[in-house]
């Protein structure tokens, strides 16, 4: 994944980001340590304050990752690549989603419109469970290893 910027987008390798955050912010390093077991970590607000992201080398503007956030459209392009995606496949694995989220259901329901077979992994429920016909409640980390 890389990450891009809205007005000149430029893109970047996450590798490349990654190097530039730890180079711009050595006093960062230490709340590597302090992560929990369960990913969280409690960084001091001086910690915090301190931080200084990288900018876009080619226009100097805020760099932000190439995700969709929540409540954020999916760009139009990205949506009929997935459509014509589903289309062109006799399958769809959905993984680790709750499928709460209308852009990701509405995936699963051209595969069915479509005649696909449909399994979700997924460790709570989802949206989609009692549409698909194979549900595995469990940790994606746990199964993948056991079907690839
Ligand atoms: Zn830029």
């Amino acid at each position: 994944m890389g990450y891009i910027l809205r007005q000149c987008h430029a893109e970047y390798d996450r590798l490349y980001i990654q190097d530039k955050l730890r180079e711009m912010n050595p006093h960062m390093l230490e709340v590597v340590n302090m992560i929990r077991p369960d990913g969280d970590v409690e960084i001091p607000q001086e910690t915090v304050e301190g931080f200084q992201p990288p900018n876009c080398e080619t226009c100097g503007g805020v760099l932000k990752p190439d995700i969709i956030f929540f409540g954020d459209n999916v760009p139009r392009a990205r949506v009929e690549a997935v459509k014509d995606s589903i289309s062109q496949s006799n399958s769809l694995l959905v993984l680790g989603s709750s499928l709460t989220v209308f852009s990701s259901y509405r995936i699963v329901l051209q595969a069915l419109e479509e005649n696909k077979n449909i399994a979700i992994v997924n460790i709570g429920p989802t949206r989609a469970d009692k549409l698909v016909k194979i549900k595995i409640s469990a940790r994606c980390g746990d199964i993948l290893p056991k079907i690839c």
